[in-house]
C-alpha cells in the first residue's frame, strides 16, 4: 500500500495531464460556446491558481500528521479505524462504498461552500471566471483546496475509507471536474443518457450562471444522483446555453482574469 501511496503523485499527474490535453483538443474541435475572454488572458491566471493549489496540498502531505485524504487512509487501515474498516465486507465492496461516500461528502461540501458566507468568499473565486472551460475545473482558491483536503481527511477517518477508494476518487474527481467544465459540445442524445448518472458540461454550466437560483443548483462534480435526490437538480439554464451569462454579476468585466484580483477576492468588500 505504501508503494501505491508513493506513486500516487505520479499516477494522479499522469491521469491529469492525459485528460487535460484530450479535453483541450475536444474544446478546440467541438466548442459549445464562444469564449467571452481570450484564453491568453484567463489561462495563465487559472493555471497559476491550480499550481498554488497543488503546492498547498504538497505542503500538507509533508506534515508529520495525516492531513491529506491518502495519508489518513493509510493511517486508518494501519490502525483499523473507521466504519468501513470495522465492517466485515469484501474489499471490492468497501472500495466501491468508499468512493460513493467521498462523492456524497464532496457534494455536501460544495453546498456548504455556497450556503456559509465565509466559505462562499473563497468559493467565489471559482465562480468569478467569465467563461468555463477545462482550466476552470481546478480554479479554486488555495485556501479552499486546503480546507477541502482537511475535510476529506476527516471524512476518511470517520468512514475508514480504503486507500484505493481515495486514489480512485481523487483521479475520478479531477477527471469528472475537467470533463464537466469543458467547453465541449456533446450531442444531445449522448448528454441525455450521460446526465442520468454523471454531471455533464451542460449540467454544470447551469451552476456557473450569474443567476443566484441557478448557481445554487447542480452541486455535483461526478454523480448527478445527489442533486436529483436532494432536490437541487436543474435541467437547463433559463437563458439557454448560448444566451446565458457566466460568472458573478458585479464582475462582468476583465478583472476576474487577473491573478492578484482572484487571490484577493475573498477579502474584497464589494464581493457578492
Ligand atoms: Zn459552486
Ligand atoms: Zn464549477
Amino acid at each position: 500500500m505504501n508503494a501505491v501511496l508513493a506513486n500516487e503523485t505520479l499516477i494522479r499527474a499522469s491521469a491529469f495531464a492525459g485528460v487535460f490535453l484530450l479535453l483541450i483538443a475536444a474544446e478546440t474541435l467541438w466548442p459549445r460556446r464562444r469564449l467571452v475572454m481570450a484564453r491568453a488572458v484567463r489561462w495563465p491566471t487559472n493555471l497559476a491558481i491550480i499550481a498554488l493549489g497543488n503546492l498547498s496540498v504538497r505542503i500538507l502531505a509533508m506534515a508529520p500528521a495525516p492531513l491529506t485524504a491518502a495519508a489518513m487512509a493509510v493511517a486508518a487501515e494501519r490502525h483499523g479505524v473507521g466504519m468501513l474498516q470495522l465492517t466485515p465486507a469484501p474489499i471490492w465492496a468497501k472500495i466501491l462504498v468508499g468512493v460513493l461516500l467521498l462523492d456524497l461528502a464532496i457534494w455536501a461540501q460544495h453546498v456548504a461552500f455556497h450556503r456559509l458566507a465565509w466559505l462562499w468568499r473563497l468559493h467565489a473565486v471559482h465562480h468569478a471566471d467569465r467563461d468555463i472551460d477545462v482550466t476552470t475545473a481546478l480554479r479554486f482558491h488555495p485556501l479552499e483546496i486546503v480546507l477541502s483536503m482537511l475535510y476529506k481527511s476527516v471524512v476518511v477517518a470517520i468512514f475508514g475509507t480504503p486507500l484505493l477508494s481515495v486514489i480512485v476518487f481523487e483521479i475520478g474527481l479531477n477527471a469528472c471536474a475537467m470533463f464537466n467544465h469543458a467547453n465541449v459540445h456533446l450531442p444531445r442524445n449522448v448528454d441525455r443518457i450521460v446526465r442520468l448518472v454523471f454531471v455533464t458540461p451542460d449540467l454544470h454550466r447551469v451552476h456557473h450562471s450569474v443567476h443566484a437560483d441557478e448557481h445554487n443548483s447542480n452541486f455535483g462534480f461526478c454523480l448527478s444522483v445527489w442533486d436529483r435526490l436532494f432536490g437541487t437538480f436543474r435541467e437547463q439554464p433559463r437563458d439557454g446555453h448560448q444566451g446565458m451569462s457566466i460568472g458573478l454579476n458585479p464582475y462582468q468585466n476583465a478583472t476576474p482574469g487577473r491573478l492578484s484580483w482572484a487571490l484577493a477576492l475573498p477579502w474584497r468588500s464589494d464581493r457578492t
